[in-house]
């Protein structure tokens, strides 16, 4: 097994609560609402995990398995400006594969397995885990069938982790209740896979806006660190303090 290696966030008070960075050879899942910044940190971190160790990367090829339409390369090139990589080899370093339908999220998982024996990864992105599943699945009859894929497709990524090293970063966005509280679909007996998600991600990070371009991310799961707040920002630069 290899030692462990932090992919930072792009944000020093961020990497504090996370002992370094999104760790590799593991599952994070970072959940939110809508705009609070999932999908800019997985733009953030496709960049910096390229980097030499030393710059708070990891060395390694990003893939970027995207459910929902949002991956924007030119979002890539621009965050890689901040530490003068140049364009084509940020795009070079980033596998881009699109999912519409769940068969299709799972097979692009056996494909990783190919393309991360051939060269070195060192980030799995999946953005979002879950919204496939969501819409693949709508009936209350079909629950279990979902859970049942769905743990599937975990245990899978938890492979991967183990198996090559990379850091695994899964996205989920979920509704915010009445009282705040945080549930995976308005209708709790509906729970879109809330509990399997939860109980196979390492580390799991909460997210909600703050002020402006501030956002605020929470531990909230995690056998290896403290329940703690970090407030970061989002820019054109990405994720930064
Ligand atoms: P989520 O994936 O959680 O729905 P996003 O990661 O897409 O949310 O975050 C969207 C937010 O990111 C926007 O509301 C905006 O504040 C910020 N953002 C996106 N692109 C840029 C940019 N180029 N410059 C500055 N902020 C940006
Ligand atoms: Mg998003």
């Amino acid at each position: 097994r290899q030692e462990l290696i932090y992919i930072s966030t792009g944000s020093k008070e961020f990497d504090k609560i996370l002992g370094g960075g999104f760790e590799t050879g593991s599952i994070t899942e970072l959940y939110g609402e809508y705009r609070t910044g999932k999908t800019q940190i997985c733009h953030t971190i496709a960049v910096i995990s390229q980097l030499p160790q030393h710059l708070g990367g990891a060395d390694g090829k990003c893939l970027w398995i995207d459910t929902e339409g949002t991956f924007r390369p030119e979002r890539c090139v621009e965050i890689g400006k901040r530490f003068n990589l140049r364009e084509d080899c940020i795009l070079e370093n980033i596998t881009y594969a699109r999912a519409y339908n769940t068969d299709q999220q799972l097979q692009l998982l056996q494909q990783a397995s190919a393309l991360m024996m051939e060269s070195r990864y060192a980030l799995l992105i999946v953005d979002s885990a879950m919204n496939l599943f969501r819409t693949d699945y709508i009936g209350r009859g079909e629950l279990q069938a979902r859970q049942s894929l769905l743990g599937r497709f975990m245990r899978m990524l938890m492979r991967l982790a183990d198996e090559f090293g990379v850091a695994v970063v899964i996205t989920n966005q979920v509704v915010a209740t009445v009282d705040g509280a945080m549930m995976f679909n308005a209708d709790p007996k509906k729970a879109a896979g809330g509990h399997v998600l939860a109980h196979a991600s390492t580390t799991r990070l909460s997210l909600r806006k703050g002020r402006q371009e501030s956002r605020i991310c929470k531990v909230v799961d995690s056998p290896r660190l403290p329940e703690s707040d970090a407030t970061f920002a989002i820019t054109a630069n990405g994720v930064e303090d």
